[in-house]
């Protein structure tokens, strides 16, 4: 094998997080390889947002490493926006813009960071929206569509930039319960196609269906990674099956 067939597509080492004398990520490792799917649990608190905030950059870290295929965060700057544009992120509130078109809320970052010309970014983002359901609300504003929609929106403005990586931070909670599901089906079959994903949701039937792996984290911690079957099936940790006690 050569050094790329076993790179991982985002790698942590060591990473370390204070919030004032709050001790939020400690000491974590942990490595995504390219297409893998890795769905992120834990109780609220211990940690999950701080970790998909920091590996795009939205929250810098006090210690270790993370590099994004190979490469250090970058500190600022050209090669920060760069490496945000590699790394979709899609947020449990939507942060659509409320005074655009969806097409043009798709199409924004692709014309301005990446300097696509128009017709081009249009035609792109027509077809991502048909992928996620939803071209014919292209000419729609965000307020018009239900929140299923927003997200699925939202999702199709991250894969804009074609990314390397996608982030979802419990891209569901904020949905009524019927409109979950057709967000995790998008998410399922962006799976199918390959992308390499870091997932934090409390869908335990999704992170079933479509994790290679489960990373479960506790105050700031990972305290255990294993596939779906062996996390649900036969947790390792005390901590971990008082979590799904009380989740399942
Ligand atoms: P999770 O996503 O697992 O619920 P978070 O990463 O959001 O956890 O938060 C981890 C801890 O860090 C919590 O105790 C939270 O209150 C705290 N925290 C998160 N963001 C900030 C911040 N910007 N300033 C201070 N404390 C924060
Ligand atoms: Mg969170």
């Amino acid at each position: 094998m050569t050094v790329s067939d076993t790179r991982p597509m985002v790698s942590l080492r060591s990473v370390d997080k204070h919030f004032g004398d709050l001790h939020v990520l400690k000491n974590i490792d942990l490595d995504v390889a390219a297409q893998e799917v890795v769905v992120v649990v834990g109780p609220s608190g211990s940690g999950k947002s701080t970790l998909c905030r920091s590996i795009n950059r939205l929250e810098t870290i006090d210690g270790g490493e993370i590099r994004v295929d190979g490469e250090l965060l970058p500190e600022e700057g050209a090669a920060l926006a760069r490496l945000r544009a590699e790394v979709g992120m899609v947020f449990q509130s939507f942060n659509l813009f409320a005074h655009r078109t969806i097409l043009d809320n798709v199409t924004l970052a692709p014309l301005k960071v990446r300097g696509t010309r128009k017709a081009e970014a249009e035609k792109t983002a027509m077809e991502l929206l048909d992928r996620v359901g939803i071209a014919d609300k292209a000419h729609s504003h965000p307020a018009q569509l239900s929140g299923g929609q927003q997200q699925r929106a939202a999702i199709a403005r991250a894969l804009a930039m074609q990314p390397k990586v996608m982030l979802f931070d419990e891209p569901t909670s904020a949905l009524d319960p019927e409109m979950v599901g057709e967000v995790l089906d998008v998410m399922t079959s962006l799976a199918k196609e390959g992308m390499t994903m870091i997932v934090v949701t409390h869908e335990m039937g999704f992170a079933r269906r479509a994790a290679d792996r489960v990373v479960f984290m506790d105050r700031g911690q990972i305290v255990e990674e294993a596939t779906p079957a062996e996390f649900f099936d036969s947790p390792r940790t005390e901590r971990a099956k008082s979590f799904l006690a009380s989740v399942l």
